[in-house]
């Protein structure tokens, strides 16, 4: 088994998602510098696809690096590395009796360091920093993505500066804090939080890595995909529900499908993506159901899912892009069926779920009723985190 370090990655160069202009990849880069849209990794895939494949990563290290053909910074990850990825692919057997749903699967996430499937992402973009010398980072957050760029900021000796509402979760905050980043409470959102980071930065020199706006959280989200075509035994599910937020996962995972699939190392009918999010906050829906290909602002954003409560998506036209493409949909629920789902998984399955992934289910539960979805397909529902971090929502 090589380490990941004896590796180089096979990353070429960045390109635009949108004008597709090409940038290089090897100085810090965030937003396309032709036409301010978010930039995405490129690789030489011929070259992955002669050494990645369903054997050789099932002798690797187990963690997301094992995908590492298709990863960025290589050698700056060995040092990094906490352990992410590679979570559970659970199937729910009492669940999907429950709701005769035979092929009902949870990926649960909750336990990837700090507690959410942000490390994934983190974790790509802390190692792409580390080899590209960056020193300070700005990162303006709902809460998880700051606990996860705290600690792997503390394993990196980088300086995290974060900016989170001042209603996130006690137990986010805390964390955050306790990994030594310089945490600051905004009286507001994440887009408040961004404005502050962007000034910051601009003031400092921090380097920002806002959700899409640097390009290698992406990729560490994308292995989500990755994983599930490794544990399908090289198959794909039917529908994926996605509690969407800045919908990096949503997007990652599509673009780890069109990866696999040019590599030949899958081809078929793709998964229908699902958008998940709150009726108290959510754009994307609004815009998917309006078939737009931007979404509006939410005004007023609220729900007791922190990690879905962002009004502005920077994102937003892949989100819906890869909705269209997957012939998917996007379904918003209630916060009171946010918290019922809660306990259901949670009591049923022996997975704590985070209100993020209890949206997934309310949501699905909104699929069927509609017909969307067919009893014997196989489903994902994501537990994106770990109710641990949500002690407010305990039954009293
Ligand atoms: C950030 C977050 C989300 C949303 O993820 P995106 O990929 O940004 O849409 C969902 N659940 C939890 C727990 C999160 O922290």
């Amino acid at each position: 088994m090589a380490s990941p370090e004896a590796q180089s990655s096979n990353l070429t160069h960045l390109a635009c998602s949108i004008c597709e202009a090409t940038h290089d990849a090897n100085i810090p880069q965030t937003i396309c510098s032709e036409c301010g849209r978010a930039l995405v990794a490129r690789y030489d895939l011929d070259l992955a696809a002669a050494t990645l494949n369903l054997e050789s990563v099932r002798g690797r290290v187990p963690s997301l690096w094992r995908y590492r053909e298709v990863l960025p910074a290589l050698q700056a990850s060995a040092a990094v590395s906490l352990g992410e990825g590679l979570t559970p692919l659970d199937r729910a057997p009492r669940l999907g009796a429950y709701m005769s749903l035979p092929n009902l699967y949870i990926k649960d996430e909750g336990g990837n360091p700090t507690g959410s499937f942000k490390a994934r992402g983190i974790v790509a973009a802390i190692a792409k920093a580390v080899e590209l010398g960056i020193t300070d980072i700005g990162m303006p957050t709902a809460g998880n993505a700051g606990a996860a760029t705290a600690a792997y900021a503390a394993r990196a000796g980088l300086k995290a500066h974060v900016a989170m509402p001042s209603d996130t979760p006690r137990t986010i905050i805390d964390e955050t804090r306790a990994y030594g980043a310089d945490v600051t409470l905004v009286d507001g959102l994440i887009s408040d939080a961004g404005k502050l980071i962007a000034l910051g930065g601009a003031q400092n020199g921090w380097f920002e890595m806002a959700t899409l706006k640097e390009p290698y959280r992406l990729e560490g989200k994308k292995t989500m995909g990755y994983e599930l075509w490794e544990q399908f035994e090289g198959e794909l599910p039917d529908v994926i529900f996605y509690p969407t937020g800045g919908g990096t996962g949503l997007i990652g995972m599509w673009k780890a499908f069109d990866e696999l699939e040019e590599m030949g190392l899958w081809s078929g009918t793709r998964p229908r993506m699902v958008a998940v999010q709150s009726e108290g906050c959510a754009p994307i829906v609004r815009a998917f159901d309006a078939g737009e290909q931007r979404a509006e602002a939410w005004e007023d954003a609220a729900t007791i899912a922190p990690g879905i409560r962002v009004p502005s998506p920077f994102a937003d036209d892949l989100i819906l892009s890869a909705l269209d493409e997957s012939e998917g949909t996007a379904i918003a629920v209630p916060d009171a069926e946010i918290a019922d789902a809660i306990p259901e998984i949670t009591k049923m399955e022996g997975i704590d779920a985070c209100p993020e992934g209890a949206a997934t289910l309310a949501g699905l539960r909104r699929a069927l009723d509609k017909g969307l979805v067919g009893a014997d397909e196989r489903i994902v529902l994501f537990n994106t985190g770990s109710g641990l971090k949500h002690p407010e929502l305990r039954p009293a």
